[in-house]
């Protein structure tokens, strides 16, 4: 028997608490690992609450990160005693995920735990810090460097945001914070931020165009603050949009891709190719300053995920939220 957070949903309704789960019921998989520690993203606290349709099957034991140890393998590539990270590939959502003290999971999924980090440090990266890098390096890819101007960040004092503005921040990129929560200004600029803005100059309609300002941006929050960094980004900057927190709409117009050639580049992290994923962690390892990780994360244990997840999604929680299973 192992422990972990079991969501059911029947004509009882919907529901999530931490049970005894037998390991003959697991699913179906190629390796099997010991979980360490897992986090709560905002996917999780969909799922947890059942406040947005995340989960897929029933039961379903939610966690779309974990890292720990394999105990049984017939992958190829991992054998039992090695250390294993995860992120997405529908995880926590269609297959049993990591608020668990075991998962089974098919080996193509993993990745090795880089060394770099513990596996409380990969968990307060997450999936959530995993997608900020991605996010940095679409900047990167679309050709904007330091010197090109400002980064916006939005949803800043959130898990993405948090991690985003501190890997810019040590890249040598100005970042703008933009939050709803400006007395977390200084929690920002520990984080490298040289500017923190209000959220309620980018949440109401706006014009197709406004002042050119951003040469990229990290967007988290989606509907009218994507649409107004769009239409204040410079041109030829580039928008990198990977969240909904504030709505899955997009209000805006084709007024700064038509005329200013901006580049919204679309961040997905669930299935994401390994390449990709490696190249990302590898990344984390040398352009995230590994001591802000203390600043950005906290630690709870099972029981606590449970009533976090419904104030994550009120955006009560600042930064990650890293759980030990075995707490
Ligand atoms: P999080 O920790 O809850 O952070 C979200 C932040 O967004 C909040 O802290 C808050 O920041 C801001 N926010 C919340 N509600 C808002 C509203 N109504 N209007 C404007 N801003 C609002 O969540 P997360 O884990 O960082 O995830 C952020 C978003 O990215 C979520 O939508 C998530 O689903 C998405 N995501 C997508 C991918 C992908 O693969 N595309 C991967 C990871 C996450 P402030 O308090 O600073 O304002």
């Amino acid at each position: 028997m192992f422990k972990g957070i079991l969501i059911e949903k029947d004509d009882a309704g919907y529901r999530a608490a931490v049970k005894e789960i037998d390991e003959s019921q697991l699913p179906e998989g190629n390796v099997t690992v010991r979980v360490s520690h897992s986090t709560l993203n905002y996917k999780d606290g969909l799922a947890i609450t059942g406040k947005g349709p995340v989960v897929r099957k029933f039961p379903m034991v939610p966690g779309i990160d974990l890292v720990g140890v394999v105990e049984e393998s017939t992958h190829p590539e991992y054998k039992a005693g090695d250390a294993v990270v995860l992120n997405g590939w529908g995880v926590g959502e269609a297959h049993w995920g990591g608020l668990a003290q075991k998962a089974r999971l098919n080996g193509d999924w993993l990745v090795p735990l880089p060394s770099t980090f513990s596996p409380q440090q990969a968990m307060a990266i997450g999936t959530a810090g995993y997608t900020a890098m991605l996010c940095v390096l679409a900047l990167e890819k679309h050709g904007v460097r330091p010197a090109d101007g400002e980064i916006v960040v939005t949803g800043a004092a959130g898990g993405v945001g948090s991690v985003a503005v501190a890997i810019l921040a040590k890249l040598g990129y100005t970042v703008a914070a933009v939050t709803g929560r400006p007395h977390d200004a200084d929690y920002l600029k520990s984080l490298g931020a040289a500017e923190v803005l209000d959220r309620s100059l980018f949440a109401s309609p706006g014009k197709p165009l406004g002042k050119e300002r951003w040469a990229g941006a990290v967007d988290v929050v989606g509907s009218h603050v994507l649409a107004n960094v769009c239409a204040t980004t410079k041109y030829r900057g580039v928008v990198t949009a990977c969240g909904l927190a504030a709505g899955m709409d997009f209000p805006a117009t084709v007024a700064p891709f038509i005329l200013r050639g901006v580049t919204l580049a679309g961040i997905d992290s669930v299935m994401c190719p390994r390449a990709d994923r490696l190249t990302a962690w590898q990344r984390l390892a040398t352009d995230l300053d590994i001591s802000k990780l203390g600043t950005i994360s906290r630690e709870v244990g099972l029981d606590e995920a449970i009533p976090l997840a419904a104030s994550l999604l009120k955006g009560e929680v600042r930064g990650r939220v890293v759980v030990d299973v075995n707490k």
